[in-house]
């Protein structure tokens, strides 16, 4: 049984039975126990623009976890039983940024799920160098969601500039928003602050506010206003973008401090009116994040495994056979990150 997207028009994506894979030289075959339905695969659900890249039909799903079944040739690292979780990305190992160990801006990146089959399915065969052990109390299901996690600690931990005792602001209270924020509590931001828009009031901000961060509703406060009454600063030392909004982008130049710095994260779907000289003159620092490296992945495990970083009040779960029904809550925003649980 796979979730296969079929044919290239919006919805077509069925459960179905496929072939279970046969491992390639160097590739673990997963017989996977929990799968994650992230914002890419809602995408390749509706079929927008840009999104012709596919290979139809396709197994969706880039987060995944589960148990290894078989070993292809020369599989060294892992056996039979081991309790495992795949990276999102199959980078090519040998361009110049892969061999510099910067695989997540890898020249011939392919996304799994989307260019080739993924983790939604009883088995998928990945290749030894994108597979890591999980620790001992880590859960499947919290195993499942440990991707985005990385993908947040990677902007956090390499690319934002926290130092403990800072105020940090966090645009999109989404999963990558929310696990961002928390790790940016691990880095020891005195104050941390998650803005959502009035139609993340209902689910998104109550979740963050059980996670012990502060919010602020974007088009019913005033910004710099709610920001100080939070955390008695006047502008936050780093700001996290993470909404993949283009206006929130001018919302965190007004709201980071001179000399401060702006980790953007979120994908944009239109271009950014920004206008620069304010940036110059306050010397911001504006940086990119994309994806996780391997280090990242380790981490974000370890974090949900010790608590420091909490998933449970973020993850939807379902048996596998209603996968239907979750990405139907998915995208009728019901559930924020819906867990596939498949039976034993
Ligand atoms: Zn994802
Ligand atoms: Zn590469």
């Amino acid at each position: 049984m796979a979730i296969v997207k079929e044919e290239r028009k919006k919805g077509a994506v069925k459960i179905r039975d496929v072939h279970t894979p046969e491992p390639g030289n160097g590739e673990v075959l997963i017989r996977v126990k929990s799968t994650a339905i992230c914002g890419s695969d809602l995408h390749a659900y509706e079929y927008p623009n840009g999104y012709e890249f596919m290979k139809i039909p396709v197994i969706l799903g880039h987060e995944y976890s589960g148990v290894v079944e078989d070993l292809g040739y020369g599989v060294t690292l892992f056996k039979p039983g081991d309790r495992v979780m795949g990276e999102s990305n199959r980078y090519c190992g040998i361009c110049p940024n892969c061999r510099s160990g910067r695989t997540n801006i890898c020249d011939r990146n392919l996304m799994t799920g989307l260019h080739i089959d993924g983790g939604m399915a009883e088995y998928i065969s990945v290749p030894q160098n994108l597979v890591h052990h999980l620790p001992i109390s880590l859960s499947y299901s919290e195993a499942a969601v440990a991707q985005p996690c990385s993908v947040s600690l990677h902007a956090v931990f390499d690319n934002s500039s926290i130092r403990p005792g800072d105020a940090v602001a966090v645009f999109g209270p989404g999963v990558v928003g929310l696990m961002a924020a928390q790790g940016a509590q691990v880095l020891g931001a005195a104050e941390v602050v998650l803005i959502g828009t009035a139609a993340d009031a209902r689910s998104r901000l109550p979740v963050a506010r059980s996670l012990g961060l502060k919010t602020i509703i974007s088009e019913e406060q005033d910004l710099l206003e709610a920001f100080a009454g939070h955390t008695g600063r006047t502008r936050a030392d780093v700001v996290l973008e993470c909404s993949g909004a283009a206006e929130a982008i001018r919302d965190a130049v007004k709201l980071v401090r001179k000399g401060g710095s702006i980790t953007l994260v979120g994908i944009y779907g239109s271009p950014a009116n920004v206008f620069f000289s304010s940036l110059v003159r306050s010397e911001i620092y504006v940086r990119t994040s994309y994806t996780a490296t391997w280090k990242n992945y380790e981490q974000s495990m370890q974090l949900i495994a010790s608590g420091l970083v909490q998933v449970k009040p973020i993850i939807n779960e379902y048996p596998f056979r209603d996968g239907m029904q979750a990405f139907a809550d998915a995208l009728a925003k019901k559930a924020l990150k819906p867990v596939l649980n498949l039976d034993d």
